[in-house]
């Protein structure tokens, strides 16, 4: 037997956008503890804005587990918030709203800004700006990503390799301090799952760095030429993967058009500073697609329509704060109103 150290991890009641919380308990385990061997907890939800004082017990539901290799014996735990009654989803908990699919893929490519002390990383600490951007995606040396952002990003990269976390890719984007990762999964939660424990893991290990991790979409600010940040939202269904069809797509294109409103609802905060038709984006108030359009509100693989209309679709509106629970109800809600027969 081992004493484990479980770090139970959720997500509180603050809006717009939630904050990860999280707290250790320890367990003896033989081994690796599965799911199933891991019990429900309890927090205080009063803390959390997810309670009033006098009744202020919320559950913690266990619902995925991963290796935490910063740790001896580690385990990083995700779980929903549920009612006392342990079996009552919690008003926040929008995980349960999704619609289980094992079919359903998504892939998730989280931008976001390194700060430290207030600015973006090799931004000048008294004000003013770097050169403008151009050289800073994809780039290398000193003068691109400055000296410690690459140390984060691929010490990131490890950490949730050794979690199990489906990472995909990194790399620098367009502006100075600002990065991307993309995880993928099967299954209609597994992204998002792992998009939250990913963030987890990049928020904890930025706090010896000194460093904060900005998931603002428009952090510098919507009247300067540099780039917001996006969580652009690939999806498919085994419909779209296996019988698509134009006809399908249209159908599918005009929901999407129909309920473009919900759908900028859960896309995450602030969004009209970054859809503004500019910097590979579409206006917020309009939706369209097009193929291999970066500037579209959907993004047609131009794969999708060389193979007769089927494949993945990427939701190029969601923003880097969104909540990929949130995300990924909606766009499998959307999808559900569309007859495949
Ligand atoms: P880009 O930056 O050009 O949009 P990325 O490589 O960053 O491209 O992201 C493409 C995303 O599409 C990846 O996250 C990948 O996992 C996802 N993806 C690929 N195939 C599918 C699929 N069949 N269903 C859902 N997502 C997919
Ligand atoms: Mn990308
Ligand atoms: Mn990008
Ligand atoms: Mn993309």
């Amino acid at each position: 037997m081992a004493k484990y150290k479980l770090e139970y991890i959720w997500l509180d009641g603050y809006e717009p956008v939630p904050n990860l919380r999280g707290k250790t308990q320890v367990k003896e385990f033989a081994n690796f503890p599965t799911l199933e061997e891991l019990p429900m907890w309890g927090f205080d939800g009063s803390s959390t804005r997810q309670a009033e004082g006098h009744n202020s017990d919320c559950m913690l539901k266990p619902v995925a587990v991963f290796p935490d290799s910063t740790k001896k014996n580690g385990a990083l735990v995700m779980c929903e918030v549920m009612m006392p009654d342990g079996k009552t989803p919690h008003r926040t908990n929008a995980r349960a709203t999704i619609h289980d699919d094992p079919d359903a893929w998504f892939g998730f490519e989280q931008e976001y800004f390194l700060y430290k002390d207030g600015v973006p990383l090799g931004f000048p600490k008294g004000g003013g700006f770097p050169p403008p951007q151009g050289k800073y995606y994809t780039g290398v040396g000193y003068d691109a990503v400055g000296c410690i952002a690459r140390e984060i990003v691929d010490t990131h990269l490890d950490l949730c390799l050794d979690a199990g976390i489906n990472h995909e890719g990194i790399n620098a984007e367009v502006a100075k301090g600002q990065w991307e990762f993309q995880i993928f999964g099967k299954g209609s939660r597994k992204a998002a799952d792992q998009m939250w424990i990913a963030r987890y893991i990049l928020m904890r290990l930025c706090e010896k760095y000194g460093v904060d991790v900005n998931f603002h979409c428009k952090p510098l600010g919507p009247d300067v030429d540099w780039n917001g940040s996006g969580m652009h939202s690939n999806f498919s269904t085994k419909h779209m993967r296996e019988v698509g069809g134009k006809s399908y797509f249209e159908a599918l294109m005009n929901a999407f058009d129909k309920h473009k409103n919900e759908h900028i609802a859960v896309y995450g905060p602030d969004n009209h500073l970054r859809l503004t038709g500019l910097h590979e984006t579409q206006s917020i108030d309009k939706f369209n697609y097009g193929i291999a359009n970066r500037g579209a509100s959907v993004r047609v693989p131009h794969s999708f329509v060389n193979n007769g209309y089927k494949g993945y679709l990427e939701d190029r509106r969601p923003n880097s704060q969104g909540d990929p629970y949130k995300i990924a109800s909606r766009i499998l809600q959307t999808i559900a109103t569309v007859p495949t027969k």
